[in-house]
């Protein structure tokens, strides 16, 4: 049987980002990350906006906030390190309606809180930094960049490989059983056995959690997120990322606009509800899944809570043209034409039994496992420090 001293449960990167803060501390020891794709970073890392965020809309003294600051410095220094894709394209969060006015005000506010370098900038400043915007007040964001998460999963699993880590790709783990000095983990190549586990499997890490005894008092359910390319032609129309002001009663942030860091520019994503954990078409449909999520109370409060903003993303998601109008309440000039297909991701968004989206980055521990059962945006730019904080957790056990 295959021994080492931790496994990672999950290569995307928070499980590479954990298992590169183990080594830095532990540098002789053994660790083993057990992936099912047959590549890292195939599920959220691997298809979401590529945003490096700066921390503008986290609850001040949230875990989001606190490691979304700490990991965008590490994130930028690993990027520009290792010749990674990263474009500093600034970012302007705008306000289209008078309504949305004290709503960016107490955005700008947060931010600077949470230390971030920004300022609200008149209409007159707007069209100066992205002529083709529309809005009556803006928060502009200069440092704000653009990175390549799938590019960064890849150089971590190298440098992990280099220094002795094992990484297992289409392994996925089917069952975990607790022994007096150790955790066993079974998979497709047999069974792993650890001194000590780390529960990073993103979309499954609630099902991870079961099969070491845990109920815990949330579920994922995944809401998939959709995006268009911009033609050639529209690319030029916008120079950074435009973000519209945040209903803070919504978790997601609304579809907006997005530069790649290779050249190139998104649009999306919206939030609808996936019929599969990795569900990311509509055809996607896992009845087990389905009825997975379907059964959880939280699922129903929620619906009841949000159903008519759910129906209208997903009007938005049938229909390219409704989808189109909500782009052009911010750059009025984009047409249905200039949007071309593009692979969507799925969230994997923690919901509480009263419906309740957890917000904040959530752990739990269970003999020898530590589990992170909630990691949305911002995890990807805050990945480097969540390893950091989740390996001292680990080593004050
Ligand atoms: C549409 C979208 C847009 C986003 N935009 C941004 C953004 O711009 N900036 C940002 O910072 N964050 C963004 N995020 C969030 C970010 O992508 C995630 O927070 C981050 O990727 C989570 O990483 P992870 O390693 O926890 O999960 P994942 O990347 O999903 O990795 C989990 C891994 O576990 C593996 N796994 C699952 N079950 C098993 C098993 N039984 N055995 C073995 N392996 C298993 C999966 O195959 C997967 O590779 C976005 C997310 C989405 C979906």
């Amino acid at each position: 049987m295959e021994k080492t001293d931790l496994v990672l449960v999950g290569g995307g990167i928070v499980g590479l980002a954990c298992a590169r803060a183990y080594l830095e501390l532990f540098p002789t020891s053994t660790v083993a990350v057990l992936e099912k794709e047959p590549e890292v970073g195939l599920h959220q890392s691997g298809r979401n906006s590529n945003v490096l965020h700066s921390g503008l809309y986290y609850k001040p003294g949230s875990y989001k906030a606190k490691l979304c600051r700490k990991g965008a410095l590490a994130m930028k220094e690993f990027c520009q390190g290792e010749n990674l894709p990263y474009l500093e394209c600034g970012k302007v969060v705008v306000a289209t309606k008078a309504s949305e006015l004290s709503r960016l005000h107490d955005l700008h506010e947060r931010a600077l809180t949470n230390g971030v370098n920004c300022r609200l900038i008149e209409k007159a400043e707007l069209k100066e930094i992205e002529p083709q915007a529309t809005g009556l007040k803006a928060l502009h964001v200069p440092e704000a960049a653009v990175v390549d998460y799938k590019e960064v999963c890849n150089e971590l699993a190298r440098q992990l490989q280099s220094q002795g880590a094992q990484i297992f790709l289409g392994t996925a783990v089917k069952d975990i059983q607790s022994e007096p000095d150790s955790i066993v983990f079974d998979t497709e190549i047999g069974p792993i056995k650890a001194k000590q586990g780390i529960n990073c499997a993103g979309l499954y890490s609630d099902k991870i959690a079961a099969m070491c005894g845990l109920k815990p008092k949330a579920r994922v359910i995944p809401f998939r997120g959709e995006y268009f390319a911009l033609s050639s032609k529209a690319e030029g129309m916008i120079r950074g990322m435009i973000y519209p002001t945040p209903n803070p009663r919504f978790p997601f942030l609304g579809v907006h606009f997005t530069p790649t860091a290779m050249g190139g520019a998104e649009c999306g994503p919206n939030a609808v509800p996936a019929l599969a954990r990795e569900g990311y078409r509509w055809r996607d449909i896992h009845l087990r899944e389905c009825a997975h999520i379907l059964s959880w109370p939280g699922t129903w409060a929620l619906l009841a809570r949000y159903g008519p903003t759910a129906l209208a993303e997903v009007a938005r998601s049938l229909s390219k043209s409704a989808f189109t109008k909500a782009l052009q309440k911010l750059v009025p000039a984009i047409q249905k034409g200039d949007l071309l297909l593009h692979p969507s991701g799925v969230r994997a968004q923690t919901v509480l039994r009263n419906g309740t989206l957890v917000d904040d980055f959530m752990w739990m521990r269970s003999n020898r496992m530590l589990h992170v059962l909630n990691a949305p945006s911002p995890a990807a730019t805050a990945s480097l420090a969540i390893g950091r904080f989740v390996i001292q957790k680990v080593c004050s056990t």
